[in-house]
Formats: C-alpha cells, sequence, structure tokens
C-alpha cells in the first residue's frame, strides 16, 4: 500500500513552484491532494491533471489564505469534498523586498497576511477538524531569512520567524491531539520568487552553500513529505532547515 494512502493533504499555494513539487510528491506516495492557488487557475488545474494522470486523486480550491473567508472556505472545501483533512501544508507564500527605509506599510502588511497570518488562519480552521479524528500533521514553510534574518527583507524575514514560533506554540498546544506540527525551513531554490534576484547577490549566495549549489524543489518536497509522513510521529515543534549546510 501506498505510504500515504487514504490520506487527504491540502498544499496552500500548491499551484506553483515549492507547493507544486510537494503536492506531486504527496500524490505520489498515496494521499489525495487539494491544490490551493489564489490568481493562476490554469496553473492549479494543470498539477490536479498530472495527479490525475498518475492515478491520484486532486482537486483546485481558489482562496485568498491571507483572509480569515479564504482560509476557511479552503478548508470547509476540503470537508466537504472528503470528510475530513489529515494533512496540511502551510506554503502561500510572497516577498515585497526592500530596504526598510524604502519599504511601504503595505508591503509591510501584504508579507505578514499572505506568509504568517494564512498560516494561523488554515491551521486554526484545520486543527478543529483534525482534533476530531486525533490526527493530523501540519507542515509550514518558513525560511533560512526567518532564522538568519536577510537583508532587505525585514517584512519576509518577520514573517518567517513568526511561523517559526507559531509552529512550536501551536505544537504544544494540539500535541495531546495526535497532530504534529513542523516547519521546513529552505535556503535558497529556484522559482518564480527567486528568479528575479540580481546577479551579484545570486553569485554571493553560491559562495555561502556548502553543498555548493541551489535547493532543488525535490529537495523541500521530500522532507516535507517526511514530516507529513507516519514515520514521523515522534517528531514535533521542530524546524528542519534544508539549506544545503547554508545557515549552519
Ligand atoms: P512561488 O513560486 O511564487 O509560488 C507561490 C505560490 O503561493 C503560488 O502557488 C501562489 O498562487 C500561492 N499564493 C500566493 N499568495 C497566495 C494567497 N494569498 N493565497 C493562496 N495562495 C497564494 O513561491 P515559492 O518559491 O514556491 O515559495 C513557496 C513557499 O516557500 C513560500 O512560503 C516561500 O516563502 C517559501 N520559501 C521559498 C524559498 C525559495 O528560495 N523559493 C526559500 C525559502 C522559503 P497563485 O499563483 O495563484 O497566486
Amino acid at each position: 500500500m501506498s505510504q500515504l494512502a487514504d490520506r487527504i493533504a491540502v498544499v496552500t499555494g500548491g499551484s506553483r513552484g515549492i507547493g507544486r513539487g510537494i503536492a506531486l510528491e504527496l500524490a505520489k506516495r498515496g494521499a489525495t491532494l487539494v491544490i490551493n492557488y489564489n490568481s493562476n487557475a490554469d496553473a492549479a488545474n494543470e498539477v490536479v491533471e498530472q495527479i490525475k494522470t498518475g492515478g491520484g486523486q486532486a482537486i483546485a480550491v481558489q482562496a485568498d489564505v491571507g483572509t480569515e473567508d479564504g482560509a476557511n472556505s479552503l478548508i470547509k472545501a476540503t470537508t466537504d469534498a472528503y470528510g475530513k483533512i489529515d494533512i496540511l501544508i502551510n506554503n502561500a507564500g510572497t516577498t515585497r523586498d526592500n530596504v526598510i527605509m524604502l519599504m511601504k506599510p503595505e508591503d509591510f502588511d501584504t508579507v505578514i497576511q499572505t506568509n504568517l497570518r494564512s498560516t494561523w488562519l488554515c491551521s486554526k480552521a484545520a486543527v478543529r477538524t483534525m482534533m476530531r479524528k486525533r490526527y493530523g500533521r501540519i507542515v509550514n514553510i518558513t525560511s533560512i531569512s526567518g532564522i538568519a534574518g536577510n537583508a532587505g527583507q525585514t517584512n519576509y524575514s518577520a514573517s518567517k520567524a513568526g511561523i517559526i514560533g507559531l509552529t512550536k506554540a501551536l505544537a504544544r498546544e494540539v500535541a495531546s491531539r495526535g497532530i504534529t506540527v513542523n516547519a521546513v525551513a529552505p535556503g535558497f531554490v529556484l522559482t518564480d520568487l527567486t528568479k528575479d534576484l540580481p546577479e551579484d547577490i545570486t553569485s554571493q549566495l553560491n559562495n555561502n552553500i556548502p553543498l555548493g549549489r541551489w535547493g532543488e524543489i525535490q529537495d523541500v518536497a521530500y522532507s516535507t513529505a517526511f514530516l507529513a509522513s507516519d514515520e514521523a510521529a515522534y517528531i514535533t515543534g521542530h524546524v528542519l532547515v534544508v539549506d544545503g549546510g547554508m545557515a549552519m
């Protein structure tokens, strides 16, 4: 039997980049997927089709997970379709980089809302259902920027550090109900989010990665799938850094 057969998994921002890779990996291991997206329906539908072509089950659900209505409607759509939620991957994220002197308050708010508030809102909505089943796996995608800080990312680093605190607090809250809450902290992975980084920053980054390369989407997908599995039952409140050794 597949490792995640009978598991219902929601991936926020599952339509592109790292979220897409995580969704495909969970589906490969037998989970039924809910692919959340905000604006790009075609990308989400392509992931659904790819999962179905591989013999799996998936639906796409539009929701801005940074809003209470969006997060609640995503979890409701999941339970309406499949009756439960076993795995929640809080992956949706965005950036609005700038030095603090030039960063606008709305750039701070947008990043906190999309990255941190969404993680809190979706977890709150999902935990209710998970508690009833006395089973759950929540994996939050943070970043080494939330551990080491990154110049030009005061908003993003704050959101990602916040996710780490949230992960540990919630892990303590729900542990007795059979729910684990962990985080994955990727280093730099080539996606739409990072493709426009200036040349001087990328070459500087390359020199600081002991394993000598950027992360692949699959590197993050494997780590996330492990924390979402039954094999990770005794791990909670953990931050798994997947960065080629960059932040050690
Ligand atoms: P990406 O390629 O830009 O994809 C972002 C995904 O999030 C898209 O599916 C997008 O959907 C969705 N999304 C954005 N805002 C949303 C909202 N309000 N509601 C629902 N979905 C929303 O980004 P990525 O690089 O894969 O990043 C994924 C996660 O990994 C983020 O949390 C990011 O901070 C984290 N991370 C990335 C890196 C890296 O190097 N790439 C490193 C560390 C951590 P639409 O297209 O429909 O808007």
